[in-house]
């Protein structure tokens, strides 16, 4: 019995954990769940699960939980905020941590987990774009076992050697190839563009995906941040990683050895399969995934990705190249941006030049502690709050 905690519980990585965890009856145990607002879902939740924590962001969605939980729900002890979700990472009774918050939100129970040398299935990618660097020190350092959850990077993982840690060239790798699907505006005019909807933005053609990596995805500044979380979980440099569009996302990535060999890992798009393998890594175990049907699919196409058409994309690359603060900003400013976006206060095609503004404006360099980290992520917000004001005035 593997004991679990998921940060993020009632959101789409947390809900699909929960799917898996239920077709593999006996081998773990729910120990945490977490969630930000929402009280109704989490308390279903934990009548389902028993867990023996639940945590909310605040005293007052706490207080709400509580609430729901009298009488019904004895075994669970309600929590809040940043160190009751640091406590259910780090705790020594922990041996699985779900990495499933959104954003920067993730980033210290995220950590915590790391340090305290647990299992960490990352989905939170924002995390480790923040604070690449001491993320994965804090890893090395404390053993623990990262595993991608993020669907290109379990399958580049899937892909590489069992062992790779003298890093991809020792390994004959000569390059990843991360696949992007292109989201719903691949083909759209700049006027459409202009026009979209945070509703038309979310509406991803292959994927069912929370709000936040939803509008990510469709400036392709999802997959700016996955380059940089692939240079760091892979420790090589952006040289070495390739994005190809793909628009029907049944090839969710591939590694190139210096033979010319291209391995690939195929499926449905279905989270339930990253998540499945890394909970069961290195056996493997059942997802509810459906049989892939190729001849249903019929095609499987591939182009070029466009930077001029994506900025979001080619700043990805130029962050991850520039180094951790330059990533950092970056993150920040996008969390400002689509909130800003979802919030109806400016428009899709304001995002990038917001980042583009904060990506010049910052320093440059590697952070050396997470308070610099942390400064690094403050200063990018307020200079992407003052564009998005003079935007929205
Ligand atoms: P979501 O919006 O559906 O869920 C987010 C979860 O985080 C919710 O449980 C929410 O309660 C919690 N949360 C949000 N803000 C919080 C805060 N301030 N404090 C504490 N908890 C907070 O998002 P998602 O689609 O499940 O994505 C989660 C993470 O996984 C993101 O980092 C995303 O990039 C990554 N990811 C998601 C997918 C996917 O298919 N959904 C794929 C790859 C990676
Ligand atoms: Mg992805």
């Amino acid at each position: 019995m593997k004991r679990l905690t998921i940060l993020g519980a009632t959101g789409t990585i947390g809900v699909n954990t929960l799917d898996v965890v239920g077709r593999n009856p006996g081998r773990f145990e729910v120990f945490a769940l977490t969630a930000n607002s929402n009280d109704e879902r989490l308390a279903e939740q934990c009548l389902e699960w028993r867990p023996r924590f639940a945590v909310m962001a605040d005293a007052e969605g706490a207080r709400r939980l509580r609430e729901r939980l009298t009488g019904r729900c004895r075994e669970t002890e309600v929590l809040d905020g940043v160190s009751g979700l640091e406590l259910v990472s780090g705790a020594a009774e922990v041996d699985f941590v779900m990495a499933g918050i959104v954003g920067a939100a993730g980033l210290l129970p995220s950590l915590a987990a790391a340090r305290a040398g647990k299992r960490v299935l990352l989905a939170n990618k924002e995390a480790l774009v923040m604070s690449g660097r001491l993320f994965m020190d804090a890893v090395r350092a404390n053993g623990a076992e990262l595993l991608p959850i993020d669907s290109e990077h379990n399958a580049v993982f899937q892909c590489m050697p069992p062992d790779c840690r003298g890093g991809l060239e020792s390994a004959g790798i000569r390059r990843i190839l991360l696949t992007a699907s292109g989201g719903p505006f691949r083909e759209a005019s700049p006027e459409e563009l202009a026009r979209v909807t945070p509703e038309q933005a979310c509406a991803h053609p292959n994927w069912v995906m929370g709000r936040k990596i939803s509008v990510d995805s469709a400036t392709m500044m999802n997959k700016g941040l996955e380059v940089i979380e692939a240079c760091w979980l892979f420790d090589t440099t952006p040289e070495q990683v390739q994005v190809v569009v793909h628009p029907q996302s049944i090839v969710h990535s591939m590694v190139e050895y210096d033979d010319g060999s291209v391995l690939a890992q195929l499926g449905n798009p279905d989270m339930r399969t990253p998540i499945a393998h890394a909970l069961g890594w290195p056996e493997r175990m059942g997802s509810g995934v459906d049989s892939l049907d190729l001849a249903a699919i019929g095609d499987l196409s591939f182009e070029e990705a466009d930077l001029e058409r994506f900025p979001c994309l080619r700043l990805g690359f130029e962050a991850a190249a520039a180094g951790g603060a330059a990533s950092a900003a970056l993150n920040a400013a996008n969390e400002v941006a689509v909130a800003a976006f979802l919030a109806g206060q400016i428009r899709f095609t304001d995002i990038a030049p917001i980042l583009e503004s904060s990506f010049e404006a910052q320093q440059g360099g590697e952070p050396q502690s997470l308070d610099e980290v942390l400064d690094i992520d403050a200063a990018a917000r307020r200079h992407a709050d003052a564009q998005v004001a003079r935007l929205a005035a």
